[in-house]
């Protein structure tokens, strides 16, 4: 991995694992020096608002369990308004990485301190970077605002995950290390993180599927999906995010099955002109990358065709238009053709290179 000139960043970020970590979330307030509380949450997961005002007492001071996909702008206003009106001090945000999202959102725009207690692989509590939607258009910003201040990781929460969201959400996580190992921007320690996550998640995702409250499993995921996070705020990404960012914006394709159904496909494309770069997805997987990544997916019963997600074939010139309209680096230079190409394969759900 070495190189011999880099530039390395790394966030000041407090980070626990363990089975049952999310009963400490008071004492990580008094370390953090705050008292009142907002929780955070889906409408799907307003459970866990009840489960953690228990754990914060007199501490919680309110909930909002109105986070949504795409972090759009006029959920996190209201949700900043309920901020102000509460004098809350923390956001405690409990859920995905749409959760995490509404958490960043408000910390952008009140510079709050964020507790994030994630539940799924998407990475999210690990980078300063937010998503937003405001009238149909996702827009990205990077800041240490945004940045979350400490992190529980626990096992049992993630145990509960489906096994369809764990495999895509997992895949969805690796898709970040992968980019990163060719990333422009990486250095020999993005790139450690990148292979360690990745080997964390081909060793603990065959034990999940078999036994899905395997604890030490789940843990091991959380570790990749930490990892894998870590790396994707340190680092820039290339075709592989470009192309689900795209899928994801203008076809309303959902976020974790999209990454997971192009990532043998973008990544086999790159392999071909950085193969030394992705020699350790080769170790890990098998000899070429993108076919390694798609029988790993495949074994582990993901989603394998975009067809499958209710993608028109029609469709796919303007997503390959779309895709390659404005330029971006990418190790491998991007046609149109080429990302049609690459499009068809995916949508049918053939096996790569
Ligand atoms: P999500 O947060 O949208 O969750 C999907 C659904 O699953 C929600 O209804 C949620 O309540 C539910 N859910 C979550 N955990 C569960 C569990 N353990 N058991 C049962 N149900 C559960 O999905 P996601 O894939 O985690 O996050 C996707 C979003 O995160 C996208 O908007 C993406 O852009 C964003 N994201 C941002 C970054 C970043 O760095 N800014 C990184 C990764 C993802």
């Amino acid at each position: 991995f070495f190189r011999p000139d880099f530039t390395a960043r790394s966030a000041s970020v407090r980070v626990r694992f363990g089975a049952g970590i999310r009963r400490t979330v008071a004492e990580e307030m008094d370390t953090l020096g705050v008292q009142r509380a907002l929780i955070l949450t889906t409408p799907q997961q307003a459970g866990m608002a009840d489960e953690f005002e228990g754990y914060c007492g007199s501490r919680a001071v309110g909930r909002f369990t109105g986070a949504a996909m795409h972090t759009p702008v006029d959920v996190s206003e209201q949700a900043t308004d309920l901020v102000r009106a509460l004098q809350a001090d923390v956001v405690i945000s409990v859920g995905g990485g749409s959760t995490t999202g509404l958490g960043k959102a408000i910390a952008l725009r009140t510079d709050l301190p964020q507790i994030v207690v994630p539940t799924t692989y998407a990475g999210s509590e690990a980078t300063g970077i937010l998503g937003q939607t405001e009238k149909g258009v996702k827009t990205t910003l990077t800041s240490p605002k945004v940045q979350p201040e400490v992190i529980l990781y626990d096992a049992e929460l993630v145990a509960t995950l489906p096994l369809p969201m764990t495999v895509t959400s997992a895949l969805n996580a690796m898709a970040h290390a992968a980019e990163g190992l060719y990333a422009r921007d990486r250095s020999p320690i993005s790139s450690l993180m990148a292979v360690e996550g990745l080997r964390a998640f081909r060793d603990s995702l065959p034990k999940i599927m078999a036994k899905p409250d395997d604890l030490t499993a789940r843990g091991e995921s959380l570790y990749g999906a930490w990892l894998c996070g870590t790396v994707l705020g340190q680092v820039g990404m290339a075709l592989h995010h470009k192309l689900c960012h795209t899928l994801g914006g203008s076809f309303d394709l959902p976020h974790a099955e999209t990454h997971a159904i192009i990532l043998p496909h973008a990544i086999g494309f790159n392999a071909a002109a950085v193969p030394d770069l992705l020699a350790p997805l080769a170790d890990l997987f098998g000899a070429a990358p993108g076919a390694g990544l798609w029988r790993f997916a495949q074994q582990n019963g993901a989603p394998m065709a975009l067809r499958d997600l209710g993608l028109s074939e029609s469709d796919l010139d303007r997503a390959a238009d779309l895709a390659s309209a404005n330029p971006y680096w990418n190790p491998r230079p991007v046609t149109r053709e080429a990302v049609r190409h690459l499009l068809q394969a995916a949508w049918a759900g053939d096996r790569p290179n």
